[in-house]
């Protein structure tokens, strides 16, 4: 019916930190969408992380992960998980948790220079897809309870965990993106010295690649991949990579394109996307109203993105590439800036100029 195809039914979870802020701030931006779009918005919000934990004893309760499947659409706030107690005693990392338990296996990065933002001489217009549910994460590995072991007081190991499915459906995930992009993946790995993990990685990666026969594939070393991104940022599309290689170079790349805070990313699985800042919970910050709400506000319009395409709803896709206009409206200009890319605006003047220019537009 109708009605059903109109809707967007989002599940918002602040989180710890700066997270209660800036989802705020995103809040009012996809409310001003729906207002000039339609888009049939309704939220609904849930503490999690040590909010949900002094008030139920879990900083992931089962009801929300619950309301998870049933909306169309998740939008996380950051957390401070490293100040969770143990799992035994409630704490439990809902980003993780997320990740693994609903298979949001593509975390989609994109990153792009900005009029004077940028540091970078050459123009940036890149998106790192990292792999999201396996790798070098101890918590996502769960070999005799964690991916970590100490022999004895004075030895460590970490496992990292490589699979075929892994690493061919997010390879899926970047060679569809670049389909829609300038067709070009860029595989990055350490093969040379990893033989065998990120050797099935690059299996995977060329199997796919041969049911693209449009898209360009290269290989590239995780470290000059790290060198490249700032030396020759325009050569890349879509780069593609494991979990701990992607983490860190979409950190690079984000502040490449100015700041931390301006970096949106979508974790994203077949049937449950969860809109989720590229950054952490930015504890030195938090309370100030200083937060920059970009990265949450741009993961924010990905998801409303990627809901169009699968509903077919233009209402949304409509009222993604809207917000994205006119957040680089706002930052095109010195004076409507957070100060972590060089402005005096807190996160509620500079939403309200987001605000404006979206109506403006419309
Ligand atoms: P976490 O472990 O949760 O990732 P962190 O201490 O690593 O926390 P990040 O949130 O990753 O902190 O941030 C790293 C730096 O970037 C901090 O100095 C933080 O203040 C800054 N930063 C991150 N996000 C933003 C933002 N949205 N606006 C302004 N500054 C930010
Ligand atoms: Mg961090």
């Amino acid at each position: 019916p109708e009605e059903d195809w109109m809707a967007m039914n989002v599940l918002v979870l602040p989180g710890d930190g700066i997270g209660p802020e800036i989802t705020a701030a995103t809040l009012r931006v996809l409310e001003a969408a729906d207002d000039v779009y339609g888009l049939g918005l309704a939220v609904e919000s849930e503490d999690i992380g040590l909010a949900a934990l002094a008030k139920e004893g879990t900083t992931l309760p089962r009801r929300v992960l619950e309301r998870v499947p049933a909306v169309d659409g998740v939008i996380l706030g950051p957390v401070s998980h490293y100040d969770y107690p143990p799992r035994a005693e409630g704490g439990i990392n809902p980003s993780a948790e997320l990740r693994v338990r609903f298979e949001l296996f593509a975390n989609v990065r994109p990153c792009r220079s900005r009029a004077d933002l940028s540091v970078l001489r050459a123009p940036m217009d890149l998106v790192i897809v990292r792999e999201n549910t396996e790798g070098f994460y101890s918590d996502r590995n769960m070999y005799a309870g964690s991916g970590e072991f100490m022999p004895d007081a004075d030895q460590a190991f970490s496992l990292r965990k490589i699979t075929a499915r892994g690493c061919a459906r997010v390879a899926e995930a970047a060679f569809e993106l670049a389909g829609r992009r300038r067709g070009r993946v860029t595989a990055v790995h350490k093969a040379n010295v990893l033989k065998l993990s990120d050797g099935l990685f690059l299996r995977e990666v060329r199997k796919v690649a041969e049911r693209f026969p449009g898209i360009e594939l290269d290989e590239l070393i995780v470290d000059a991949a790290a060198a490249a991104l700032i030396r020759r940022p325009d050569t890349f599309d879509v780069l593609v990579t494991t979990n701990m290689f992607g983490d860190i170079l979409s950190d690079e790349a984000a502040e490449l394109s100015g700041s931390l805070g301006l970096g949106g990313s979508l974790n994203a699985g077949h049937d449950v996307a969860v809109a989720q800042a590229q950054h952490g919970s930015a504890p030195d910050i938090a309370g100030r109203g200083t937060a920059n709400p970009v990265s949450l506000v741009l993961s924010a319009a990905m998801l409303l993105d990627w809901r169009g395409r699968r509903a077919g709803d233009e209402a949304l896709t409509t009222a993604a590439s809207a917000i994205e206009s006119a957040v680089d409206r706002v930052l095109e200009e010195p004076g409507s800036r957070t100060p972590d890319v060089g402005g005096s605006l807190g996160t509620t003047a500079f939403t309200d100029r987001v605000v404006a220019a979206l109506r403006a537009a419309a």
